[in-house]
């Protein structure tokens, strides 16, 4: 029985105040029917030195999260690849008069993508953000881009994505920059919406709370989310990060990363 509920939560923080947060999240929900769509990104930090662009991180995810939101609700009919490889276009038409688009370094951001509507529930997922779906008896699947895993871990940076020298290129990973064709690599599904009861997106800031930290495993953390929300397992990060002095867990990676969750009961 469909009652037209909807619960979302969402929360984000910066790994440090003084430096903008380079997460994005957004929900939209149409005015009519029970559709809608959450964006999800993780904004590439670029080293200090130029990287042939005028504009900041949090501009280009903002841009970029922006027209996904839209085209996903007002271009219903166009599949998420499409939509991606649209929002992809239009960031980088916004820059390319005054930008090196084709500089390794130029913006970039990992992509979930989620859109419902009365029949379906569908995904997109580009490189390491997480998302968690969960189906009616409890079952979560986590939805994982799992290219990064494959990079072999000698040419893995202490962060990542930071290494130019991996991103979008053959045999390393994928993230949306100013090359729309990215998209045909998004890993993508369509379940029925009545075999869903939420979607969970996780930048690796949030996701640490289970990948660095051990804290539980994918279905631990969606309970942690249905009990006590985003900012709950934001808050929990924070504290483990906080009380890893010794760098049991974080090793090399930074102490505090940007950190966005979006929990949605559908
Ligand atoms: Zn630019």
């Amino acid at each position: 029985m469909q009652t037209g509920r909807m619960r979302i939560e969402l929360a984000t923080a910066p790994g440090t105040p003084a430096h903008p947060n380079e997460d994005y999240a957004s929900v939209a929900l149409p005015a009519f029917g029970r559709g809608g769509a959450l964006v999800l990104l993780d904004g590439v930090t670029p080293p200090r030195d130029a990287y042939g662009c005028l504009h900041s991180v949090p501009w280009f995810t903002a841009r970029l999260g922006g027209a996904l939101g839209e085209l996903s609700v007002s271009r219903p009919e166009l599949a998420l690849t499409d939509v991606l490889h649209k929002a992809i276009l239009r960031t980088a038409d916004a820059h390319r008069a005054t930008c090196d688009l084709s500089h390794p370094r130029t913006p970039q951001a990992t992509v979930v993508l989620v859109r419902w509507d009365d029949e379906r529930v569908e995904h997109l997922v580009l490189s390491d953000s997480v998302l968690l779906v969960t189906a009616p008896d409890g079952r979560v699947e986590p939805v994982l881009d799992g290219r990064l895993a494959h990079v072999p871990r000698a040419s893995l940076a202490s962060d990542a994505i930071a290494d130019a020298t991996v991103r979008n290129k053959e045999g390393g990973f994928f993230t949306a920059a100013a090359d729309p064709e990215v998209a045909a690599r998004a890993v993508t599904g369509t379940r029925p919406r009545t075999e869903v009861q939420s979607v969970a997106a996780l930048t690796d800031g949030a996701a640490r709370w289970v990948e660095k930290f051990r804290e539980g495993d994918w279905p631990d953390c969606v309970a942690l989310l249905r009990k006590e929300g985003p900012q709950a397992l934001v808050d929990r990060v924070r504290a483990l990060e906080s009380a890893d002095t010794e760098r049991v867990f974080l090793r090399r990676s930074k102490t505090h990363d940007d950190a966005a969750v979006i929990y949605a009961e559908l």
